[in-house]
């Protein structure tokens, strides 16, 4: 239960936009808000409505806080980018059939990793029918519709939402305990028992709170992205599905060098193409990441699938790639930090997963608010149970026991030498070049390895290094 205190001031805050229940924007379109009055001095502010934020804000409201979420767009998911997977399982308890009110756009059945060179790729091309049907693994969806989606389910739960508002600042006691947040509107501060920042990566609370460390562009990437219309029998053709099944290919090899690498994803009615890149690499080869989106449209095994389409949308975002041993501390006095705005980003290679990192920590930040807010201790110690309640899960878990992974899937013999040297391999293998006969493998490999500067020492390091990273 929510100890609420019987002495809180009778202020309100009327908010640019305003405050909805049950229901918000369902696609693009901005809805309209009712203009409302807002509690000033609540339980817990939560900023940013992307998944973390929504899912602190409905953990917290099911306990019975008073919760405002505050969100700079104009509703949640407005401004939010994202490649387009994203793995919901983690909603199984929180929400149970979260499956069939969902706003998916398709149910990822085909899961292909790519490894290219300009003219060449090999593919892994894994296909299930049980991703297919309940309770399904990824899904593609947009994010104007998922984060809408999920703030509505903390509004329904009680959460406020605030959209149209800029948290500027903390507000902080004579002791340094965070109080609160200033806001860019002109009545603005809303003072608060606690504070659970979910401002995305290089999250300006994080770092005021002294919770991140100073920007660093090598634990950051850039992920830029393209949206193109196909008809939805064109799509289902082209990729081998049904209306309802959806399709992840990632590539490798596809950047110029630049460390990172490429995805296409299948939506309803469109298809999302992109890149994620190292960001300082990126700057020093003077690339424009446009560039690279348009190399991997024209590669001739991706090319087919996108002949025709028209493109409907653009848009550049950063990823916080560092990993475990980027993030900071996750709590201070009176505030937590979850999502990105820790650094959750799960990058790791096989895997790229934000979404569901973000939901899972902003679940556990909840919860650590409520049960510190009823112990009567929001210090950073009596917030400790939520690194504890993450290490207990897949959130710190995976991020744990992959720590090294960014390291050597970003290394340069990965990103530059094997996706040819696969190549070379697959081309030995199946060029046949009657009269001449067949080269056995060993000398393949041994030609390929010599024409990419890899020795054999190399490739059992890193068959070694590959073995404990992914262990
Ligand atoms: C190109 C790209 C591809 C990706 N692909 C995938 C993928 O396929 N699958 C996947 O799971 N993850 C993917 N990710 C990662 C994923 O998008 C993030 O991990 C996830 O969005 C993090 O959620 P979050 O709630 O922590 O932060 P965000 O989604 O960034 O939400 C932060 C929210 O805070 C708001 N906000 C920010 N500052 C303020 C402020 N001062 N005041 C008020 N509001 C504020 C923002 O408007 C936003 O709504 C990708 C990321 C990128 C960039």
């Amino acid at each position: 239960m929510a100890d609420r205190r019987p002495d809180r001031p009778d202020r309100t805050l009327r908010p640019h936009g305003a405050r909805t229940r049950g229901s918000v924007a369902p696609a693009a379109a901005t809805p309209a808000y009712a203009p409302v009055d807002v509690d000033v001095d609540v339980d817990v502010v939560v900023v940013g409505a992307g998944p973390a934020g929504s899912a602190a804000a409905l953990a917290l409201a099911r306990a019975g806080r008073s919760v405002v979420l505050v969100e700079r767009g104009p509703f949640p998911g407005a401004k939010n980018v994202y490649g387009g997977v994203v793995y919901g399982r983690v909603l199984d308890s929180v929400i149970p059939g979260w499956q069939d009110e969902v706003p998916v756009e398709r149910w990822v059945v085909r899961r292909s990793t790519m490894v290219m060179t300009p003219s060449q790729s090999v593919s892994i091309d894994y296909r299930s029918e049980a991703w297919g049907a309940p309770p399904y693994n990824g899904m593609t969806t947009y994010r104007s519709r998922f984060d809408a989606w999920l703030a509505a389910r903390a509004i329904d739960a009680g959460a406020t939402l605030v959209p149209s508002t800029v948290a500027t600042g903390l507000l902080r006691d004579t002791a340094g305990r965070v109080t609160g947040i200033r806001t860019d509107r002109p009545d603005g501060d809303l003072t608060a028992r606690m504070v659970v920042a979910c401002d995305g990566v290089n999250s300006f609370l994080a770092k005021e709170a002294g919770l991140l460390p100073p920007a660093d562009a090598r634990h950051h990437t850039l992920g830029v992205k393209e949206v193109l219309a196909l008809p939805p029998e064109v799509i289902n053709e082209r990729f081998g599905v049904l209306s309802d099944q959806g399709v992840d290919i990632e590539m490798l090899g596809c950047t110029r060098g630049i460390p990172g690498g490429g995805f296409l994803y299948t939506n309803a009615e469109t298809v999302s193409v992109g890149v994620v890149v190292s960001l300082p690499e990126l700057a020093a080869s003077k690339v424009r990441p446009e560039e690279l989106v348009a190399d991997v449209k024209r590669h001739p095994s991706i090319a087919p699938y996108l002949r025709g389409a028209s493109l409907q949308e653009y848009s550049a975002h950063l990823i916080p790639e560092g990993g475990f041993d980027a993030m900071g501390p996750l709590a201070t006095d009176g505030m937590l930090v979850a999502g990105d705005a820790a650094s959750m980003t799960l990058a790791a290679g096989l895997w790229l997963e934000g979404v569901n990192f973000a939901i899972g920590s902003g679940l556990a930040a909840g919860r650590a608010a409520h049960q510190a807010l009823a112990a009567g201790d929001t210090s950073a110690r009596g917030l400790a149970s939520y690194r504890t309640d993450l290490e207990s899960q897949f959130v710190l878990a995976d991020h744990q026991r992959l720590r090294r992974a960014p390291g050597l899937v970003l290394s340069e013999r990965v990103q530059q030498r094997y996706p040819g040297l696969i190549c070379d391999l697959a081309d030995g293998l199946f060029t046949v070049t009657n009269p001449v006969p067949k080269p056995g493998l060993v000398r393949i490999a041994r030609r390929s390895a010599r024409r990419h500067g890899v020795s054999l020492a190399d490739l059992a390091r890193d068959t070694l290094r590959a073995a404990r990273v992914f262990r």
